[in-house]
């Protein structure tokens, strides 16, 4: 069987990005550049006030003290959005305000509340100090630097500098469209009173949010009957239309499970059975051009393939360098058995105890045990050989959510 490590790799070897499209800044939060992205000029583009003030000559104030203070006579004013053609000569100043561009001749500001204003003159009691309160031109950005590079999302940050230097539209890549297939005879809408034997289908909405949460978007192909001409169908039309097919359920050895019957029928299966604890019946195959990656319809199983294959690729699809969640070291604080032979993802909450984290393991593990996803903050891998843990042992854990500050 494979590990983990290889089917993931397998995955993503069968993933490309996306092409690329220009996108409005304004519609690009969480979108993966396509480029770098170049600085076109300097930020700030022109020297400018930090304060509300006098813009001086610094020589004319670098000896006043309260007892010898120095005057200047005002010859003007300069507002935000004002151009600048006015010069600052000796003995003279111009009110400035944050933001101002800073007048010829001036290379100081002294701030409003350090001065004196009367008849058309401002009394100064204390030098500026060096760099006098001005943002000199350059000092953030040079002209040519790369600001964003190939590969890294765009967050609220990224986009405001890109909107500073006019690189908008910008050139990021598509949103993966994901289909998603959920199978099963015995399943009914949350809504619905299920009838004997028949359950609510909870893989519908986990597996579109975490579609969402990945950032993709979600093409929902069901629920399917377990039947292989529906299946078949299903596959066909959602290959069709997406970058993406996963499915959930029938994918497994029972008699009504036809997922992969159909995914050989529409294209072919690459390898089948991961060595995981949820979730061993993975598929990886393709249904026409498409990528597809089938997970079994357990709960837990379903969520656990999700992070560890769909994620990844869905990652890959929009562009990312990187593929998986952040990983931290936590101590346990109960002790896990199991057997060896397979690596087994754990389902923990972490808190944070005498400045370092802990793991607890969400009750029973079972692949049908969804309370364990409740409060969840990540998986704690329990490898492959291991087969005994004690309370205090580390633990890699796969972050979904950090504890909050108290
Ligand atoms: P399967 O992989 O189709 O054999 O399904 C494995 C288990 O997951 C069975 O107990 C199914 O009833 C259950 N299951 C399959 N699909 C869903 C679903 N959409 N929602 C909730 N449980 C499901
Ligand atoms: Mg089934």
């Amino acid at each position: 069987m494979l590990s983990v490590e290889e089917a993931r790799a397998r995955i993503l070897a069968r993933i490309e990005p996306l092409p690329a499209t220009r996108v409005m800044v304004n519609d690009a939060l969480g979108m993966v550049a396509a480029e770098d992205l170049i600085a076109p000029h300097q930020l700030p583009r022109f020297a400018n006030s930090a304060m509300d003030g006098w813009a001086v000559r610094a020589a004319d104030v670098l000896d006043a003290t309260p007892d010898a203070p120095v005057t200047l006579s005002i010859i003007g004013e300069v507002r935000a959005g004002d151009p600048t053609d006015a010069t600052v000569h000796m003995g003279t100043t111009m009110g400035i305000m944050t933001g101002a561009p800073v007048p010829r001749g001036a290379d100081a500001v002294v701030p409003m509340e350090q001065a004196t204003e009367a008849e058309g003159r401002v009394v100064i009691a204390a030098p500026p100090p060096p760099h006098g309160h001005i943002r000199s031109a350059g000092e953030d950005i040079e002209d040519g630097a790369v600001v964003v590079r190939v590969g890294d999302e765009l967050g609220p940050g990224e986009l405001a500098i890109l909107a500073s230097l006019g690189l908008s539209p910008v050139l990021v890549h598509h949103r993966p469209r994901v289909a998603v297939l959920v199978t099963g005879d015995e399943l009914v809408a949350p809504e619905t009173e299920p009838g004997a034997g028949q359950i609510r289908d909870s893989n519908t909405v986990a597996l579109r949010t975490l579609v969402l949460e990945a950032g993709g978007e979600p093409v929902l192909l069901g629920p399917v009957a377990d039947d292989l001409r529906a299946v078949v169908d299903a596959l066909d039309r959602g290959a069709s239309e997406t970058d993406l097919v996963i499915s959930a359920g029938g994918v497994s050895v029972g008699r009504y499970d036809f997922v992969k019957s159909a995914v050989e029928e529409l294209g072919g299966i690459e390898f089948w059975r991961v060595a995981m604890q949820p979730g061993k019946p993975v598929v990886l195959g393709h249904v026409g051009e498409r990528p597809f990656l089938g997970l079994p319809g357990n709960p837990v199983s379903i969520h656990v393939g999700f992070e560890q294959f769909v994620r990844p690729a869905i990652l890959k699809l929009r562009g990312f360098r990187t593929f998986m969640r952040p990983v931290i070291r936590a101590r346990l604080t109960g002790p896990l058995t199991k057997p060896p032979g397979r690596l087994h993802f754990v389902r923990v909450r972490l808190d944070v105890a005498d400045g370092s984290f802990v793991a607890t393991p969400l009750g029973p593990q079972g692949s049908h045990i969804q309370s364990s996803l409740v409060g969840c903050s990540g998986l704690a891998l329990f490898h492959i050989e291991a087969t005994n843990l004690a309370t205090g042992d580390e633990v890699d854990v796969q972050v979904w959510s950090l504890p909050a500050a108290p």
